[in-house]
């Protein structure tokens, strides 16, 4: 296989991007979502991540859905949400 489309440089440090996993963060204000297991390409130098369009709808639906409960902390995976099953 090997990466043809996708530039494999980080555009920031010019380290390797990889497939790996990150953990996204929403500050609401009146309180705080995290996504653990969150598929992205991540830099292997920097850090730096970026997650696929249809990865960050998922997220945005997860953050709507806790401003609508107000909750104050929301923590959880996007496995437990159905997204690995889709993707396969
Ligand atoms: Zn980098």
């Amino acid at each position: 296989m090997g990466s043809k489309a996708l530039p494999d440089k980080c555009p920031l440090c010019g380290g390797t991007k990889k497939a790996g996993k990150t953990t996204f963060t929403v500050d609401l204000g009146f309180g705080v979502v995290v996504v653990r297991d969150v598929p992205a390409t991540v830099c292997s130098q920097c850090g730096m991540d970026w997650i696929e369009d249809r990865i960050a709808s998922k997220l945005e639906k997860i953050v709507n859905d806790a401003r609508q409960k107000h909750l104050t902390v929301e923590i959880t995976t996007l496995s437990e949400v159905g997204v690995m099953s889709e993707l396969v």
